[in-house]
């Protein structure tokens, strides 16, 4: 193989996916990894994101985490590595994006690297080194309020340097409009007071594509997704239909939904509305001991080989919070998660090749269960959901397209839209 060009880090699962998108329409084919591989890369692909699941787990273990990644990327031949975090920012003062920015920076001898989660398709922007989500400061957002990583300040100078040994600066808007010669001079200027880490600024997409070529040089570059428009370009490639190829889809049909957010709970209600075969699955009758995953499957077999079918856990808030205080937060969402799963892997024992999961953790457990090690990343079906292929020892090492979306992505039709996306 020997062309991998960009090796990616991503700090959680659907991040990664939403950075592999990103990537492939700027016109790269990728690959995406479930953790670190064990063996090596075995796709003709132009970048590979490795997802890890290290934003919230303690500092050295993320460090060394995202160390395997690397060395796993670096024996591939990649020329560039990039890390990826949430376009909010998410991290506790103690870390985790200083402390593996850094010790990233130390593998590589990186002296100088750059650091933005601006997204602005995703309406994250930053101006002064401020982090606006919407039209509101971070820290006014309700990520104040997050319960893993509450961001209470906006200032990316001050909360990247909490976590950091090397010293933090800004390379503002003002720099960034000017484009590449004045970035590249402002970084000049940082690095000769002593500054390794710049936090940059960027309000559209054309500033993210401006800031591209200043990074062509940078061995190390860490970002939210955003970033990731401007970086094909100095690798020669332009965005194009070929990047998002898959091998053709077949197969029955399904959706898995485990997500309570506001999004799903409108896509759930779509499917049904236009006379779709959905199956509610009922948390309290999990905890009770009934096979559940068993009647959603004898539900599904005699209806999936005509029609896409939908099997849920989706409910709103009120019935979320009442079967939480029942069984417990963390113990509903297990079980629930595990149930789900184990429809996904009888819906491809039944026959399913086309299978959108929605939910971050729910694709998590689900992506486990199908025995899924990596996928390709392909069409977009809405911002920030693609479909990937992928080989499943659920399928007996057979080629599944997934669709894996978080909470609140997607409009209303989704799941009905993505089946037309492939076909
Ligand atoms: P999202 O991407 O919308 O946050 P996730 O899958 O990450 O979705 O998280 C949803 C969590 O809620 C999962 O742990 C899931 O198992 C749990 N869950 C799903 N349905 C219910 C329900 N009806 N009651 C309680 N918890 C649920």
């Amino acid at each position: 193989m020997g062309k991998l060009v960009l090796g990616c880090i991503a700090d959680d699962f659907t991040g990664a996916t939403d950075l592999a998108n990103n990537l492939v329409r700027a016109g790269m084919r990728v690959v995406q990894a479930i953790g670190v591989p064990a063996t090596p890369l075995d796709a003709d692909v132009d970048a590979v994101v490795v997802a890890l699941k290290s934003r919230t787990v303690a500092p050295a273990e993320a460090i060394a985490q995202s160390l395997d990644a690397l060395r796993w990327l670096q024996a591939q031949g990649a020329r560039q590595v990039y890390f990826k975090y949430c376009s909010t920012f998410d991290s506790t003062p103690q870390g985790n994006i200083g402390p593996v920015t850094e010790a990233l920076m130390d593998a590589l001898q990186c002296d100088f690297t750059v650091a933005t989660p601006a997204f602005p398709d995703n309406k994250r922007t930053v101006f002064k080194g401020y982090l606006f989500a919407g039209d509101v400061l971070l820290n006014e957002s309700g990520m104040q309020n997050h319960p893993l990583t509450p961001m209470t300040d906006a200032n990316l100078v001050r909360v990247l340097q909490a976590q950091c040994t090397r010293k933090v600066g800004l390379i503002d808007h003002a720099v960034v409009a000017r484009g590449v010669a004045a970035i590249t001079e402002r970084i000049a200027q940082l690095k000769s007071e002593g500054i390794s880490i710049a936090i940059v600024d960027a309000v559209s997409n054309d500033d993210l594509l401006r800031l591209g070529p200043a990074l062509a040089k940078m061995p190390l570059v860490t970002a939210g997704s955003g970033v990731a428009i401007g970086l094909p370009a100095n690798f020669g490639l332009a965005p194009s239909s070929q990047a998002s190829a898959l091998p053709a889809a077949g197969g029955l049909r399904a959706v898995v939904s485990g997500s309570c957010s506001l999004a799903t709970n409108r896509q759930v209600l779509d499917f049904i509305q236009r006379g779709g075969a959905a199956l509610a699955i009922d948390p309290l009758r999990i905890a009770a001991g009934v096979d559940v995953a068993g009647e959603a499957l004898a539900w599904a077999e005699p209806l999936v080989g005509k029609q896409p079918v939908l099997v849920y856990s989706t409910a709103e808030a009120g019935a979320v919070k009442s079967v939480q205080g029942k069984l417990g937060v963390e113990e509903a969402g297990a079980m629930v998660e595990r149930t789900i799963a184990a429809i996904a892997r009888g819906l491809v024992d039944q026959g399913v090749r086309q299978l959108v999961v929605a939910g971050g953790e729910t694709s998590g457990a689900c992506v486990q269960a199908l025995g899924i090690a990596q996928m390709q990343i392909g069409p977009q079906i809405d911002p920030g959901v693609p479909w990937c292929h992928a080989r499943a020892e659920a399928a007996q090492g057979a080629g599944v397209h997934i669709a894996l979306k978080s909470g609140n992505f997607g409009g209303d039709d989704f799941f009905t839209k993505a089946f037309t996306v492939l076909a």
